[in-house]
């Protein structure tokens, strides 16, 4: 305030001079009087050449008869007419001339008059003014440091999310239907003696719509929504974490009813003690405010923290304690319903052309997260905007998913024809292997058209959301990774390394089928290796062996096993299978892309096979 009020001021005045300046130096360059002495007007005033003088304090301006005009300075403090009499001059004269006595007015008198005294002040006030801006600014920077920049949403009606603006995730809105219930009518379970939960944990991978499902908590209860991310209470200073957290909390409480949201709180959440990352003195300090912060407000405040992770493993035991955050909605990754639904939500404000089938969409898009679904949308859109079309159709939809996977097409990559060729065949052979297994999902395009890093791809989608895969179906699903290389093998007998991806994502399955699933028959139906992993996400952080260097190196020797098997596998459908591959690999390298009509031209139909014994549970 103050420094506002001295601003004004100093810009007010600094003005003020600068127009009177301006304005005596007009008037200087447009009447252009001569300065004269006193001498000279007593000479004129004998010679009665003066018309009319002027008295304007100081000054004294003369306009003589003959139209010119000129300037004397006086005394201040002396009268006109009484230096007139000393200088002796003959009354009779000067009674003849108009003589106007005008008050002293003018900026540029008061500029003239001022300045001097003024000016100097000024300057020193002017430094002044900038040292102390200095240190202010010093200082409060340093005061909001500490402060949450705590965005409070659902002020205005318009940018409210509501439950129906999010698809899927129903066991997730049933449960937080309760929460808006408290929030809404508290004394409806106060009543009951019940304790309405504090916390609610949001567990769900990247873009399952852990943020829109608290905006939308805020929406339905019609109360204030305070958003902040974990990592803003991270600093390099110790103790600004701990501060933040608690000018959030005093925020909040300002403004009840209202939900706290911490989005991604694993930035402060996690194990203490551990020492992962560095600073952790600063993160468990900033955890334990938390934790005190929560522990601390009345239930009957009518605050309710929300939280939102992708990695509930590494959260601290302590946060989800009864009190803290004991209520945890674990959000799924969409099943086909609920990508369909998503699709349509985000389909609202596009035009689509009549041949668009959502559904069709859904189905080409197993495990993505509602975030990649409202992305192919908008990619889609993009893409048509580019190609000047009025109305999306399906061609945009399925190239913005292929976008979407693996990254734009680039067709301006130059290849030679022996590389084109050698693609064509590695492609053809993952698709020929895909086809001709029986566990094997179906073949929807294979490409020999570069897109992300990938040279050429092959497209195979599952008929159905799987949730359990059987052993048999993860080995056919490493012979056709293995397809590329050994087909390569075989046409050519030596192999390039476009086939590095293939080979590590095969070696992975392998491994898991012996340390995770159990699916090996040399060791005993047990696990392999601890891992800080979670249950949900299926994301290893790091592992620690619980078990011998020697068995370590039968493990080793299992997967090799493994990928031998399914190497054997492989080979016998591509030596069968020549011809058929041969075709492929002609179209290919005519038309670049095949589709899943035309390859079926060549190949038939892909047989069905049910088979569901050996399940395991797919992580
Ligand atoms: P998260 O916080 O889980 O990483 P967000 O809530 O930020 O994910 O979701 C990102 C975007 O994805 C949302 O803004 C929304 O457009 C879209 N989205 C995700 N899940 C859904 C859903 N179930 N229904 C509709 N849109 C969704
Ligand atoms: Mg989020
Ligand atoms: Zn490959």
């Amino acid at each position: 305030m103050m420094k506002q009020i001295i601003k004004n001021t100093l810009i007010f005045t600094a003005s003020f001079f600068l127009i009177a300046s301006l304005f005596t130096f007009y008037e200087d360059t447009a009447s252009k009087p001569t300065k004269v002495g006193m001498e000279t007007l007593i000479k004129q005033i004998d010679n009665e050449e003066i018309k009319e003088i002027i008295v304007r304090g100081s000054l004294v301006e003369l306009e003589l008869n003959s139209g010119e005009k000129e300037i004397i300075k006086k005394e201040i403090g002396e009268s006109f007419s009484s230096l007139l009499d000393n200088y002796g001059v003959d009354k009779t004269k000067v009674s003849k001339i108009a003589i106007q006595v005008k008050d002293e007015e003018g900026f540029a008198f008061w500029f003239t008059a001022l300045a001097p005294f003024l000016i100097p002040f000024l300057i020193i006030g002017f430094f002044l003014y900038m040292m102390l801006r200095g240190v202010q600014g010093a200082n409060s920077r340093a005061m909001g440091f500490g402060q949450a920049q705590v965005k409070e949403f659902n002020k205005d009606a318009k940018n409210k999310i509501k439950f129906k603006d999010i698809a899927g995730v129903r066991e997730a809105k049933e449960e937080l239907a309760e929460v808006v219930d408290f929030l809404k009518n508290p004394d409806k379970f106060t009543n009951l003696g019940a304790l309405i939960p504090k916390g609610v944990l949001l567990l769900g991978s990247p873009g399952t719509g852990k943020t829109l499902l608290a905006r939308a908590v805020a929406g339905e209860a019609n109360v204030a929504f305070f958003h902040i991310s974990g990592s803003e209470f991270v600093e390099m200073f110790v103790g600004v974490g701990a501060s933040r957290v608690r000018s959030l909390f005093k925020t909040a409480k300002k403004s009840t009813p209202c939900i706290i949201f911490i989005d991604e709180i694993d930035a402060v959440g996690r194990k203490r003690g551990s020492g992962m990352g560095g600073s952790h003195d600063e993160r468990e300090q900033t955890l334990n405010q938390i934790l005190v912060e929560m522990d601390g407000f009345d239930p009957r405040m009518n605050i309710i923290v929300m939280a939102a992770t992708n990695r509930p493993d590494v959260l601290d035991p302590a946060l989800l304690r009864p009190g803290r955050f004991d209520r945890q909605i674990v959000l799924d990754l969409p099943d086909i319903q609920a990508r369909e639904a998503i699709l349509k939500i985000h389909a609202r404000r596009k035009p689509l052309a009549r041949d668009v089938t959502l559904r069709r969409v859904a189905e080409r898009t197993p495990g993505f997260s509602g975030a990649d679904l409202a992305n192919i949308l908008n990619e889609a859109a993009i893409l048509t905007a580019r190609r000047d079309k009025k109305l999306i159709t399906m061609n945009e939809l399925f190239e913005s998913i292929e976008r979407v996977m693996m990254g734009p097409e680039r067709r301006s990559r130059v290849i030679t024809e022996r590389e084109k060729q050698i693609t064509a065949y590695h492609e053809a052979g993952h698709a020929i292997i895909a086809h001709y297994l029986p566990h094997t999902d179906p073949v929807q395009k294979i490409t020999i058209i570069a897109r992300g890093r990938a040279g050429g791809y092959t497209l195979k989608i599952p008929l159905e959301d799987k949730h359990m895969y059987t052993k048999q179906e993860f080995i056919e699903e490493i012979a056709v990774l293995l397809g590329g290389f050994l087909t390569e093998k075989e046409i050519y007998g030596e192999v390039t390394t476009g086939a590095t991806s293939d080979l590590r994502r095969a070696t992975q399955i392998a491994r898991k089928l012996i340390t995770d699933y159990g699916m090996c028959d040399t060791f005993g139906p047990r696990t392999f290796g601890d891992k800080e992993d979670s249950m949900y996400l299926g994301r290893e952080i790091h592992e620690q062996r619980d078990y011998s260097e020697k068995v370590a190196e039968q493990i080793d020797k299992e997967i090799n096993n493994f990928i031998m098997e399914a190497s054997v596998i492989a080979r016998k459908v591509i030596k069968k299978e020549k011809a058929k591959l041969k075709e492929v690999v002609d179209i290919l390298l005519e038309k670049e892309t095949i589709e899943k009509a035309q390859f079926e031209n060549i190949v038939g139909k892909k047989a069905k096979l049910i088979n569901n014994n050996n399940i395991s549970h797919k992580q």
